[in-house]
Order: C-alpha cells, then structure tokens, then sequence
C-alpha cells in the first residue's frame, strides 16, 4: 500500500538524512525520488566537513569520487528497507484534503499518501539550466526538472524567489549554471520546516534556503526529522 507516516519526495542531501533519521527511528517512510542513480550525488567533489551524527558524516571520506559517495548513501539508505521504502517516481501534484496535504501524485500514474509530506526537491522547482548559449529544463547536469509540481505549488498560493547555482567544469563535464525558485522567506518556518500554507507540508534544503552547502543541506535533513519525531503523538508508529 502506497501509504507512509512520512513521505519524502526528493533525495538529495536534505531529503535523504531527514530519511534515514525517520526510518531508523521506527516510522513507515517512503523516500520518492526521480531519479535513483543522482541519489545523495554532488555536483562536484565535497570539500566541507559533514556534521556529526548524519548520513553524510557516515559515508563521507576525504577524496571519495561523488559516485562513490552516492553508492555508499544509497546501500544505507536500502539496508534500512521495510520501514524506508525507496522509489523513483515525480511528484507532480499535491494530494490535499481540506487544509491538508496527505500526498503527491506522481507523473507515473499512482498517488503516494502519508501523515507528513517533505518536500526536498532542491534546485529543480521552475529550474533553467544553461551551458553557453543552450537552455534546458534542468535542476543539474543530467537530471530533467518537470515543471508540473512547482506550477502546482504556484496555484495553490505558494510564493517563490529566484535562485542561481553555479559549477565549474568537472572532469570533462562543461561549466553551467541553474536558474531556480526557491520557496519565499515567508512561506517556510525556519525552526519547523513547516509550510503553514497547508497542514501536514514541509520544506526542507535548497528549495529552502536555495542550495548552500551539502553539510548543511544534510544537517536541516536530520534537524527536520529530529523535529518530526518530536511532534509525537501526532505520528502513528511513534515509540512502536
Ligand atoms: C550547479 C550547482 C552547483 C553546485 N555546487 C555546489 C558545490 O560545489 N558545493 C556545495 O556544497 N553545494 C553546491 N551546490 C548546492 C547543492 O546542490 C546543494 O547544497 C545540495 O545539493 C542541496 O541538497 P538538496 O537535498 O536540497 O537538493 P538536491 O541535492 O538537489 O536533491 C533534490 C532531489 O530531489 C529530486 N526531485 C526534484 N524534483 C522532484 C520531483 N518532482 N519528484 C521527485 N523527486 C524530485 C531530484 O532528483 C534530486 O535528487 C550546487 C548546486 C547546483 C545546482
């Protein structure tokens, strides 16, 4: 059954760690990504020191090739199956009942529902990504970014505030850049997470803060989850 105490859609640096931390604290998680082969995968080598207790500070070493980070991040992240259930699918549209969100549809077909829903979908909301003169829609190098759950998200109110990534060149691959929306300031709880707009939502990483540092990234991650767990009673599973 499509059905979570937490689904996360997006598993990158932020989606991934609030994953992890959930699921090994008990609670039913579906981790939902577009692609699984750019799970946990930098853009270029890491260079800033993961925080302690994180997935990141786990599989981290110094010199690791971004592929190899990736694999180990994705082997922890499976080793945590039944309670993580792992996917690739794209969200497209939010499920919402009342004031609340209780799922995503996906492009693919089936609906996920959960308790919580984290959005952690990083630099690929509205993204641009422009090598030279060439333009396409895409959050990374690689990685299409659909525009259907960001024009969703803008006609249920949310607002949003331009956002830019850089990257240089990289063994053989072209220098480029991201042109993104992240969500406004005022949309998002910083201490929560929580997008007020609708009950049950939240936002976390680069579709926040607009994409700073993977250790930072990662360490929102497991502050949300720390947050959520927190939250109780509210969230069936607890302390089971
Ligand atoms: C061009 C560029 C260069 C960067 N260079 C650096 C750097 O050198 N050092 C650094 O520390 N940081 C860098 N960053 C920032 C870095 O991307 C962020 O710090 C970090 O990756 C953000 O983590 P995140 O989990 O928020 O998002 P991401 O890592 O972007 O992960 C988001 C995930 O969500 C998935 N997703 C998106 N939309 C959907 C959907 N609708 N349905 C399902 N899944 C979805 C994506 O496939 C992706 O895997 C760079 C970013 C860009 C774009």
């Amino acid at each position: 059954m499509n059905r979570f105490d937490v689904l996360v859609v997006g598993a990158g640096f932020a989606g991934s760690e609030a994953a992890y931390a959930l699921a090994q604290s008990g609670k039913r998680v579906g981790l939902m990504t577009q692609s699984l082969d750019a799970l946990f995968l930098p853009v270029t080598e890491v260079t800033d020191p993961p925080r302690p207790g994180t997935l990141f500070a786990e599989v981290f070493e110094v010199g690791l090739p971004p592929f190899l980070l990736h694999a180990r991040a994705k082997w922890r992240l499976e080793a945590l199956a039944p309670a993580l259930h792992l996917f690739q699918a794209t969200a497209v549209r939010l499920v919402v009942e009342g004031d609340r969100a209780v799922g995503v549809e996906s492009w693919e077909g089936p609906s996920y529902r959960a308790e919580r829903v984290v959005l952690a979908v990083g630099t690929f909301l509205g993204a641009r990504l422009s090598v030279g003169a060439l333009e396409e829609r895409a959050g990374r190098l690689g990685e299409a970014a659909y525009d259907d759950l960001f024009e969703d998200l803008k006609a249920r109110g949310f607002a949003f505030t331009p956002a830019e990534q850089a990257a240089p060149p990289y063994k053989g691959a072209p220098g480029y850049r991201v042109r993104f929306y992240r969500f406004a300031d005022d949309e998002w709880e910083r201490a929560t997470f929580r997008l007020p707009r609708l009950e049950g939502l939240y936002a976390v990483g680069a579709c926040t803060t607009g994409g700073t540092r993977y250790a930072r990234e990662s360490e929102d991650g497991l502050r949300l989850a720390r947050h959520l767990l927190g939250e109780g009673q509210n969230l069936p599973g607890q302390g089971a």
